[in-house]
Order: structure tokens, then C-alpha cells, then sequence
């Protein structure tokens, strides 16, 4: 297993980022074909270079996306933006410090977890009780999906009976943005809600890619009852 620069283990996300476009336009009643292009077409234009428009033309919309596949981690963020473009209009929210007020990324991302708790993850989620999960088996999933360097700066610390602080260490990460924070807003709500946890709320307020919080780390605050 290779990596070359910031490159990760992202094509079982990107994958679930496709799935999920499809899935939303069968529940809104979109075309899915329409819908595509125009996630493509804003993509592209998202893209910045021509040598990351060529990327996503040869390696994310040619075609079949592998889970095992490697993307830089621009590749997420250039699609999130495209998606919530695409499925909700220009100027729609891009990102969510809440799971009451969900959003495109914040839903792509609670998709991915019922989707990767269903199928690549199984057996981090299977038998396991809310607590257990986010106590010692989340982490596992973050090295899987980031690398061991970002699991080790990883920590979940239990403030009370179902009442978890989740701290990420996002500095100086190419793919530190609110909205890879409100895709991880809804991937813990998703965890849960598939683990039988109910009332679920994910806060992010602060958020280290966020220019208001400049140099500190990124604090999820996670309930249930
Ligand atoms: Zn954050």
C-alpha cells in the first residue's frame, strides 16, 4: 500500500459521494442523469487547474470509482462544494456546525456512515453499543481513512453519560474546511442513529478552519439519550 503526498484512501468516500447524488435524486424526484452533469460541470469549474480538471475528468467521472482507489484530499472538497451546487442551487449553505440544521455535506456525510456500517466497515460497527463505538472503535475507521499520523492526534473524551467530546487535529491539513467538518457533523450523527442511539445532536462550533478559531483544534460535542 502506497501513498503518494497527501494522497488517502479516499475512494470509498468518493464512491458514497456518488451514491448518495443518486439516492437524493430517487428521493426529490430529479433526474439522475441531469443531476450528474451538473455535478460534474460545477466540479470542473471548481476545480481550479487544468491539471486537477483533467483528474477529475480521467479518475472520478470516467467511470467506475474503486473504494481502494487514492485521491488527493482537494478531490472531497472540490466535490462536496459541486454536490451542494448542483442539488441545491448557488449559494445554498456549504456546511453545518449542527446536525439540527442539516445540510448537503452534512447529509453526504451521515449517508456514508450507513452506507460503509452496512458494507466496507461492518465489522467496526457490528454488536457494538453507542459508547463502545465512539470510545474505541471510531478510531479505528479515522487511521484507516487518514493514516495513523491523524489518528494520533485523535482523541474522544467522555464528559458524562452520553456526552462525548470528539478533538481532531486538522492543523495544516490540506483538507481541514467547515465543510469536511460538517461531512464529520453528520458521519457521527449517522454512526449513532445506526447503533440505536436517539436524540442525537453533533455541535461543532469550534472548528480550526475556521478563520475565528485560527490555530486550535476542531471540538465535535456529541449527546444522545
Ligand atoms: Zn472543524
Amino acid at each position: 500500500m502506497s501513498e503518494a503526498g497527501s494522497d488517502r484512501q479516499l475512494g470509498d468516500f468518493i464512491k458514497g459521494r456518488l451514491l448518495f447524488i443518486e439516492v437524493y435524486c430517487q428521493e426529490h424526484g430529479l433526474d439522475k442523469e441531469k443531476t450528474l452533469a451538473a455535478v460534474r460541470e460545477a466540479a470542473l469549474r471548481l476545480a481550479g487547474t487544468p491539471e486537477r480538471e483533467q483528474f477529475l475528468k480521467d479518475k472520478v467521472f470516467s467511470g467506475v470509482v474503486l473504494a481502494s482507489a487514492y485521491f488527493p484530499e482537494w478531490v472531497d472538497g472540490v466535490f462536496l462544494e459541486a454536490m451542494t451546487v448542483a442539488l441545491k442551487g448557488p449559494g445554498a449553505p456549504l456546511y453545518t456546525t449542527s446536525s439540527k440544521r442539516p445540510c448537503i455535506t452534512s447529509e453526504a456525510g451521515r449517508f456514508n456512515a450507513h452506507r460503509q456500517a452496512d458494507t466496507v466497515f461492518k465489522a467496526f460497527f457490528q454488536g457494538k453499543k453507542p459508547q463502545d463505538w465512539l470510545k474505541y472503535t471510531f478510531l479505528s475507521i479515522y487511521r484507516q481513512c487518514y493514516g495513523v499520523d491523524a489518528a494520533n492526534k485523535f482523541s474522544v473524551e467522555e464528559a458524562g453519560p452520553g456526552h462525548f467530546r470528539v478533538t481532531v487535529d486538522n492543523r495544516g491539513l490540506e483538507k481541514a474546511s467547515r465543510m469536511d467538518c460538517s461531512t464529520g457533523v453528520g458521519y457521527l450523527y449517522g454512526a449513532l442513529e445506526t447503533l440505536g442511539a436517539l436524540d442525537i445532536v453533533v455541535t461543532h462550533d469550534q472548528c480550526g478552519a475556521d478563520a475565528a478559531f485560527a490555530g486550535k483544534l476542531c471540538v465535535f460535542d456529541v449527546t444522545w439519550t
